[in-house]
């Protein structure tokens, strides 16, 4: 694939293009896809991607409202994978979405989740907050299966004056308690970059600040690595990079010949700090790039 890269500009602030937000259909989203699109659409964006975690469940939805709307609408997913004994996240855009594969892949992935969710409850009840599994599940989006954020939201409804919101409470919480062997349920990250490929689609490392840090050689040899296994594209800017490690990400991209993508990786309330559209500079260059697999 030919790729033209270029440093993101004035125009393409105009005309914004988000290639990660979640809807409903994921643990932790607040809108409906319908909802994602119509938002975008409001404010002028060229293109958006839905990427909710481990499902694709939302599309069918999402490319109806893109034609309503008359934006383009992505399709795409993020997944759970494990790399390294941690967990990365791998983004796929334009896959065949319907394929029986994918949907074996995510309810696998969903019923290892469950399992994990009945886990930290009984972790949350011995940090003393006293919460059943059926009171996370009247806190999980009727369209998702119960996630983290479920429980954080289980948890801060029965104790209203804990100075924390939901997104906190699990960074603090529940991420660090997670067992070590629910990772190894997960797939792993060249497993899935392999698949996202077979099914026709782009696969993108997210939020590569979450894992790696851009000034260690560690960033430079993952990306090799992953690039060999053939990840095509880096989320260089996210809401979770600082902004020089979003251009650090975006050099060692383009080093390594990655497509360099960005994404809000937006939620609604469950992240009330990150808004549709923040600290993306995907150009038209990149959105042609992943259209070519359209
Ligand atoms: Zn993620
Ligand atoms: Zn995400």
């Amino acid at each position: 694939m030919s790729m033209i890269i270029q440093k993101p500009g004035k125009e393409a602030e105009m005309a914004q293009i988000d290639l990660h937000m979640h809807s409903y259909y994921s643990c932790d989203g607040q809108y409906s896809p319908e909802a994602l699109v119509k938002m975008a659409a409001q404010r002028g964006f060229k293109a958006i991607a839905l990427t909710d975690h481990n499902s694709v469940k939302g599309v069918p939805e999402f490319l109806a409202a893109g034609k309503k709307y008359g934006i383009q609408a992505i399709p795409g997913i993020e997944i759970d994978t494990v790399y390294r004994s941690r967990e990365y996240h791998i983004l796929g855009y334009h896959l065949d979405w319907d394929d029986p594969r994918l949907a074996q892949l995510t309810q696998a992935i969903d019923n290892a989740q469950v399992e994990l969710i009945k886990t930290m409850v009984r972790t949350v009840n011995e940090l003393g907050y006293a919460i059943t599994y059926a009171d996370v599940l009247r806190y999980t989006n009727q369209k998702s299966i119960p996630g983290f954020a479920s429980i954080a939201k289980a948890v801060l409804a029965d104790k209203p004056g804990l100075d924390m919101d939901c997104f906190k409470f699990m960074q603090h919480y529940l991420a660090p308690n997670t067992p070590a062997d629910f990772l190894h349920k997960l797939p792993k990250a060249e497993e899935i970059i392999q698949l996202i490929s077979e099914l026709n689609g782009v696969p993108v490392l997210a939020h590569p600040g979450v894992y790696l840090d851009p000034n260690q050689i560690e960033a430079v040899q993952v990306l090799a690595d992953l690039n060999n296994a053939g990840l095509k594209g880096i989320e260089a800017y996210s809401t979770y990079h600082k902004d020089a490690d979003n251009h650090k990400f975006h050099q060692l991209g383009l080093d390594a010949g990655l497509l360099i993508t960005a994404g809000s990786d937006f939620h609604g309330e469950f992240k009330p700090s990150v808004a549709l559209g923040q600290n993306c500079a995907t150009d038209y260059p990149v959105l042609q790039a992943l259209n070519h697999y359209a």
